[in-house]
């Protein structure tokens, strides 16, 4: 076991929802409690908009940090699962092959569609 001091950290950021000091420097400008609450409120939109399955692996990218933004958080780069590719993703549209077929809307466009209401 170690023991360690908490010695305060310097704030770095101020949460965009609630303007609370964040210790942390976080990707999107959300303290770890708001996130959770911005996210809910996208994902009950975005739930209504497609499939259950389809947002769990949505979110499930988002998770593990598969989507980089990369345009003002509207466009983002999506990394395929084997990581070999990275493909460009908005909430209409996709670069990926599921994406270019347009059968349905692949799990990177309704990534691209939960952060971008976050943001
Ligand atoms: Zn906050
Ligand atoms: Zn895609």
């Amino acid at each position: 076991m170690t023991t360690t001091t908490q010695a305060s950290k310097p704030v770095v950021a101020h949460c965009l929802r609630c303007g609370r000091a964040l210790r942390n420097a976080t990707a999107d400008g959300y303290g770890p409690k708001c996130r959770v609450m911005v996210r809910k409120a996208a994902r009950a939109e975005v739930v209504a908009q497609y499939k259950p399955h389809q947002v769990a692996k949505a979110e499930e990218l988002i998770e593990q940090g598969g989507l980089v933004p990369l345009r003002g958080c509207r466009v983002f780069y999506a990394v395929s699962s084997d990581g070999a590719t990275a493909y460009k993703a908005h909430r209409a549209a996709c670069t990926c092959p599921a994406g270019i077929k347009a059968l349905y809307p692949c799990k990177h466009r309704i990534a691209a569609h939960i952060l971008s209401l976050a943001a």
